[in-house]
């Protein structure tokens, strides 16, 4: 009977699947424990298209992981937010961020601060105040900070994303839509919210590569569009290459962020950094042009 059950197992779970389940409740397990200890923020640079200048950082997480290393966020973040463990990561992400920005300032580098925040954490009730404490300990100016939201999020309980946004307004902090054109949300939906960034997804410009090579993409163009007429800064995620550079500028984005501008990088590393920007001229996409 062992035998048999045995080999059922094995044929209901593939090593895979097992492999999968293993690892997710090591996460679970971990992110209770001492691994929110573990956790890193990276920080990418987001360029101004008209000047090059630096306008801010995205923070991005990681775990050093003990044995595994660096992971990227998505390795553990879905398990995060299935198990709750987002909100207590997310808080704690505010206040690290906000006190770096804060910190940052005090030495001369004034950089706007985009902090994604789930779904989960948006719907839930404890995200404004988590947001004003952390700007409460770390003094940093409110209209410096950007949360970053997914079209999903604010998809799924229309209603209550416009109250939550509301509040947020008043604290004066600034919402992006994050992954603009993953999602199937309403336009009008979307752009009848009190949003101030727009961040259009890398597949988009992938796409707009595909469809109309050499031309300045028209998709990419209309949304640039759409967002300059409803007075919302627009920003191209994954600018990789000195075409999707130029493409992107042709279009008439605000914003840009991508490996060939800056990769995310360790708290530690953005002051160097910044001032290799500003040795060079200041102007990143210049410095990205010329292949520095
Ligand atoms: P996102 O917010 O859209 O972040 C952009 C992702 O694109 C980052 O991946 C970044 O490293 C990557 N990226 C930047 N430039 C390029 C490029 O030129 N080419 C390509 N191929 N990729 C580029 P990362 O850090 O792995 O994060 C993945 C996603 O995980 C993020 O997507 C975000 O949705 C989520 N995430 C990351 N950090 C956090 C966090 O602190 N909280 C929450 N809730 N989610 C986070
Ligand atoms: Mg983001
Ligand atoms: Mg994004
Ligand atoms: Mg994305």
């Amino acid at each position: 009977a062992a035998k048999s059950s045995g080999r059922d197992r094995v044929h209901l779970f593939s090593p895979a699947l097992r492999e999968a389940a293993r690892w997710r409740l090591e996460v679970a397990t971990r992110l209770r424990g001492d691994a929110i200890d573990q956790l890193v923020v990276h920080y990418q640079p987001v360029v101004r298209l008209d000047t090059g200048e630096v306008d801010g950082v995205e923070a991005l997480v990681r775990w050093q992981h003990p044995e595994r290393g660096l992971l990227a966020p998505d390795t553990f973040l879905s398990v995060a937010e299935e198990t709750g463990q987002i909100i207590p990561i997310t808080r704690w992400l505010l206040r690290e961020t906000t006190r770096k920005a804060a910190e940052w300032a005090d030495r001369g580098m004034d950089l706007r601060m985009s902090v994604n925040v789930s779904a989960r954490h948006f719907s839930a009730e404890t995200l404004v105040r988590d947001v004003r404490v952390a700007l409460q300990h770390s003094g940093l100016p409110a209209d410096q900070l950007v949360l970053e939201l997914t079209e999903t999020s604010v998809a799924e309980d229309p209603t209550r994303a416009e109250d939550q946004l509301a509040v947020l307004r008043r604290l004066g902090v600034r919402v992006a839509i994050d992954d603009f054109g993953t999602g199937w949300s309403s336009l009008a939906q979307l752009f009848s919210l009190p949003i101030g960034t727009l961040k259009i997804d890398r597949s988009l410009l992938a796409a707009a590569e595909r469809v109309a090579a050499g031309d300045t993409g028209a998709v990419l163009a209309a949304i640039v569009g759409l967002t300059r007429t409803l007075g919302i800064r627009s920003v191209a995620e994954g600018i990789e290459t000195p075409e999707h550079l130029r493409m992107v500028r042709a279009a008439g984005c605000d914003l840009a962020q991508g490996w060939l501008l800056g990769h995310p990088m360790p708290a530690d590393r953005v002051p160097t950094w910044l001032e290799e920007v500003r040795r060079a001229g200041g102007d990143v996409c210049a410095m990205a042009a010329a292949g520095q």
